[in-house]
């Protein structure tokens, strides 16, 4: 019997930008007894049928975006005598559905990373259940990846999670409900053990996959103090305190906090050619402490959720905690000033949209010094509360190709509708036109080569230049494209131009690399964050 644990996807590149970090932990999960389990990520070649025998198992983790392909690939599976493992966030969702379409025997929702032995060793036992529960594990349960089974020169940044969950509520985001409101941070010697060994294999870009790296702001922090207080006055009959606030809630808050900069300072120690990316919101560009402790542990890039450029979007999007217009930019530029280098991300076909709103938005993130930037097109994810909405009213009793639009992931990717909610004011095909038209003018090689001043040498410049080209041929040819033969010839551009950019990011080993002195410390020690009282 062998495991095999499988990444769908439709389109391969042969190079990947992004280690797929499930994988890897998954495998870790998976207990000695069973071998070395066989891992395949279809983002870089196709699964092999053949390589699956009777009585193996294999596990395939999907997002709503590849769950056809994991359904084709269960059925192959299947079919072949595999006891075929469903999990991840649709499998969650949609326990019936992967056993209808997917072939599953078992399905496990939540985290796997605890709960992964169990299917394994039950169905060896011959008593394997329908459902596992993951349940959302603690921050010290997060398993490290097994990075020894990387294929060799395949990925160019290796991927490390710090935090689960984000306290926002954001209407099309599934975040917050799948992986909960609670910050789970991970302990900050777990997560600089597994990049050290992501740099003595070469890898010195590392992405920090978090949901929001910046969970305690410091206007929670304000609102809690105020708390603390008003519960101290009452308790003293009003007669007021001059202690310092303090409260269960808070004291968890700034534990929290101080282990957000624990972990930075930790990174700040390690080789310096190392580079770190993240995901955060907002609000950490008014917390210049915060930015600069970000700057000094090279944390120089950052996917920020910018959604809207007006105060109306991002109020239908239940993002009121951003800015819109001119401070938008301020705070935008609050990153690049500490050394950070913004993705923003912005979304297309809100209903308060208007025909302007693509040059206004391809405008501001030129004008605020974005870097990079990705524009999407609203998409009602299940498990969202937008998805809620839509799928009770405008979704209701319409099919396409003869599925229920509310099942639109089951329509083959190239029939797949590419807007799905009726607009005020636009078209689905103009949205889709104005989507690709902001891709195209915010990557216009003069656009590229003049936001690239933001580093200093040529080869940056010109690893800048690559890397932008990239991005789009990945994210914006493939996924927007309504002609199967662009997207054809995107996917081998970038399969092109991935291997050549894969040079600029991966560089000479140091298997010889210790852990800094200071983490044997902070090992020693207590953990200093706990719990955040909800
Ligand atoms: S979009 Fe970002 S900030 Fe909003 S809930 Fe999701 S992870 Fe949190």
């Amino acid at each position: 019997m062998r495991v095999h644990l499988v990444n769908p996807s439709d389109v391969s590149f042969g190079t990947a930008v992004i280690t797929p970090r499930w994988l890897y932990v998954l495998a870790t999960a998976t207990p000695a007894a069973f071998g070395t389990p066989m891992i395949v990520d279809e983002t870089l070649e196709p699964f092999d049928p053949d390589a699956v025998e009777a009585g193996d198992v294999v596990g395939i983790g999907i997002h709503t975006g590849n769950a056809l392909r994991g359904y084709e690939v269960g059925g192959v599976a299947r079919a072949r005598g595999a006891y075929v493992v469903f999990g991840g966030i649709h499998s969650t969702l949609y326990p019936d559905e992967v056993r209808e379409r997917g072939g599953a025997h078992a399905v496990v929702r939540g985290d796997g990373d605890l709960v992964w032995p169990d299917v394994l060793t039950d169905f060896v036992a011959g008593t394997p259940r329908p459902l596992y529960e993951g349940g959302r594990i603690d921050g010290e349960s997060f398993l490290p990846a097994r990075w020894d089974l990387l294929p060799e020169g395949k990925y160019m940044w290796g991927s490390v999670q710090t935090v689960r969950g984000c306290p926002k509520h954001c209407s099309f985001c599934s975040v917050w409900r799948t992986d909960g409101q609670k910050p789970r941070q991970r302990h900050v010697a777990s997560v600089i053990r597994e990049i050290v060994e992501l740099r003595r294999r070469g890898f010195r870009f590392v992405l920090l996959a978090d949901d929001n790296f910046y969970p305690v702001t410091l206007g929670d922090l304000a609102a809690a103090e105020r708390q603390a207080r008003t519960a101290a006055e009452s308790a003293s009959g009003g007669a007021g305190s001059s202690d310092p606030a303090s409260s269960p809630r808070l004291d968890a808050l700034r534990a929290l906090r101080a282990e957000r900069f624990e972990l930075m300072a930790r990174l700040a120690e390690l080789p310096d050619d190392m580079i770190f990316y993240t995901q955060i919101t907002m609000e950490a560009a008014e917390d210049p402490e915060f930015l600069a402790a970000m700057r000094r542990a090279r944390i120089r890039g950052a996917l920020v959720g910018v959604e809207s450029v007006t105060p109306e979007g991002l109020k239908a999007v239940f993002k009121n905690f951003n800015d819109a217009g001119d401070a938008l930019v301020t705070r935008l530029q609050a990153f690049r000033a500490h050394g950070v280098h913004v993705l923003g991300s912005f979304i297309f076909g809100l209903p308060t949209d208007q025909p302007s709103t693509f040059d206004a938005t391809a405008d501001l993130a030129q004008r605020a010094g974005v870097s990079f930037a990705q524009f999407v097109m609203l998409t009602p994810f299940p498990g969202t509360v937008d998805f809620a909405k839509w799928e009770a009213t405008a979704a209701a009793g319409v099919t396409r190709k003869g599925v229920p639009l509310s099942r639109y992931w089951l329509i083959p990717s190239s029939q797949r509708p590419k807007v799905y909610a009726p607009h005020p004011l636009m078209s689905a095909e103009q949205i889709r036109e104005g989507t690709q038209y902001v891709w195209d003018r915010f990557y216009r090689l003069a656009a590229i080569w003049q936001r690239s001043d933001c580093v200093r040498s040529m080869r940056s410049r010109l690893a800048f230049l690559l890397i932008s080209k990239l991005y789009r041929q990945m994210y914006a040819n493939t996924g927007i494209a309504t002609d199967s033969a662009r997207v054809t010839r995107s996917a081998r551009r970038a399969r092109w131009l991935a291997k050549a950019a894969r040079r600029l990011f991966v560089t000479t080993p140091m298997p010889e690399l210790q852990e800094p002195a200071s983490l044997r410390a902070l090992r020693d020690s207590k953990r200093l964050a706990v719990r955040v009282v909800t």
